[in-house]
């Protein structure tokens, strides 16, 4: 392939910044740049100047100035509401640009990128009508007594997020951490900076108060690490992979902050044999191949029931070579380039790893061969068994892993074998099978005759080493409010009269 000319661009800066208090802070001298890549063309878009221990300090001192002193924590929910669907209007009304950035700074194809802007404007409105009915309880019953219990915003919030789905994750993070009169202070990943940016523009540029929403880029372990130590920080809200959340987890436990974690999987796709195999097929390839398998939730260990094995793995193969790898700007292009060289060679190394293990390559396996991008081929195995590390370990890129079972037991006992616990896959047309599995999978979602669907009512977060809390409505109430009970005396007790 020769990648082709961008159809329509929109400016990026040659350098990109963080965003304190509503601006750009001032260019410090001698500070770090690091080059942002387009993973399509592998040219150098511009740099990210990194936020050192000062920047994020100053963007800490910004929410929490905005917390403490208000207006946002202070104001009306009506006029916090306001702006939060001036957000969600402003999103909308930039799609395209938002969605053209995520193309060009995360290789993520067009085809799925203007969906995921769509649902980030949508989760600024879901959270705003979610803050708007919260209720407090009052408790009567000790007579003599009124006990009202109220929600507060909990404070200065660290939002951390991943490279994956760049945009639609850091909205997410901030839709259910803002609404309730919190501040925060977002780092994205140093790798896909440019739609997050752009995000953190518009929510300013829909009226969003200055020092609400602050932004600082760098690598983890600089302006990652020291965001998460910083005094100010009242709570740490964390997307990425399990062994960064692990160490999130620890330095936040050391001044006793709560964490909640939305980490990877390594999630199993059960097709029985009672199932409609065309739409089980069509999903599978959905499940693990669409975000160009960059997807925590991604259905990555494929198990197939013996008598229908064969075929399908047959008809999947055929599929996959079929898919249509290419300029994530095009609108038929359903895989695109990963979203860094690093991670290209990682997901490239499980091909050697599969076969010495002893699994059998079905397809793929290899960078695929145009001039420039990190490009990998969509990627089949044969696992020789659950314990081989492509079944065990999150690859997160194009690449499945097949293992075939005989009972529905079996394959019960092969995806609950997994140190995580996101998301499973079930296809098949018997109830009662379907409803087993749901019951007796342990993790967080349960797919059934169905790739992917997401509800926003619904909690979603994993089970095991998968996170630690939920996202979802009532979750994000109990991660992002604290409660408050005020307690009133009716008929007033006599108070015992100390030194009287
Ligand atoms: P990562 O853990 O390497 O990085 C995530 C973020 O954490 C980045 O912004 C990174 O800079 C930052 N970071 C790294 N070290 C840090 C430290 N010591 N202190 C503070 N911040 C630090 O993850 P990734 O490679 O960007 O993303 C891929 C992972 O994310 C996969 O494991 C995937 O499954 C997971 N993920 C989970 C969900 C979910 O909802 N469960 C969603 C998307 C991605």
């Amino acid at each position: 392939m020769s990648v082709v000319a961008l159809p329509r661009g929109w400016p990026i800066a040659p350098r990109i910044q963080s965003i304190i208090d509503g601006v750009a802070p001032p260019l410090r001298a001698g500070g770090v740049d690091l080059p942002i890549v387009n993973p399509t063309t592998e040219e150098t878009l511009g740099v990210l100047r990194e936020a050192d221990a000062s920047e994020v300090d100053a963007a800490v001192t910004s929410a929490r100035r905005a917390f403490d002193s208000g207006p946002w924590s202070h104001m009306d929910i009506n006029a916090r509401k306001d702006i939060l669907y001036a957000i969600r209007d402003r999103v909308r009304a930039h799609a395209e640009e938002l969605a053209w950035l995520e193309c060009t700074g995360a290789g993520l194809p067009m085809l799925r990128v203007r969906d995921q802007v769509q649902r980030a404007a949508r989760v600024f409105e879901f959270f705003a009508e979610v803050a708007s009915t919260l209720h407090g309880e009052a408790y009567t019953q000790t007579r003599g007594w009124l006990t009202c219990v109220t929600r507060e915003p909990k404070g200065v919030a660290a939002l951390i997020a991943p490279w994956n789905a760049p945009l639609s994750l850091a909205a997410m993070r901030i839709a259910t951490c803002i609404p309730w009169g919190n501040t925060c202070v977002l780092k994205p990943s140093e790798y896909t900076p440019l739609s997050v940016r752009r995000l953190v523009e518009i929510l300013h540029e829909a009226g969003l108060p200055p020092g609400v929403v602050n932004l600082v880029n760098g690598r983890g372990n600089t302006t990652g690490a020291a965001l998460v130590d910083h005094p100010g920080i009242d709570l740490v809200g964390f997307t990425g992979g399990t062994a960064t959340g692990r160490a999130i987890m620890a330095a936040a436990a050391r001044r006793l902050v709560p964490t909640a974690l939305e980490l990877g999987g390594k999630s199993a796709n059960i097709v029985c044999e009672s199932a409609d195999l065309e739409r089980a097929l069509d999903g599978s390839l959905v499940g693990i191949f669409a975000n160009n398998g960059q997807q925590c939730l991604a259905g990555s260990r494929i198990l197939v029931q013996r008598p229908i094995a064969r075929q399908f793995i047959e008809r999947f193969v055929a599929r996959t070579r079929r898919i249509r790898i290419g300029d994530p700007l095009a609108l038929t292009t359903e895989i695109g380039p990963l979203a860094f060289e690093a991670h290209m060679q990682r997901v490239l190394d499980y091909t050697r790893i599969a076969q010495e293990d002893g699994a059998q390559l079905l397809t793929g396996g290899r960078r695929a061969a145009f001039d420039h991008g990190w490009f990998v081929e969509p990627t089949a195995v044969l696992a020789p068994s659950n314990d081989a590390r492509v079944c065990q370990e999150e690859i997160f890129g194009p690449f499945a892993s097949f293992i075939e079972f005989g009972s529905i037991d079996e394959a019960i006992a092969i995806a609950n074998r997994s140190k995580f616990g996101l998301a499973s896959y079930v296809w098949s047309n018997d109830l009662g099978t379907a409803m087993r599995c749901s019951r007796e999978i342990r993790a967080g979602t349960v797919w059934i005759n169905t790739p992917m669907m997401r509800e926003l009512r619904a909690p979603f977060g994993g089970y095991k080493e998968s996170g630690v809390g939920r996202d979802g409505p009532a979750a994000s109430v109990d991660f992002f409010t604290e409660q408050k009970a005020t307690i009133i005396p009716i008929d007033p007790p006599a108070i015992p009269r100390f030194g009287a």
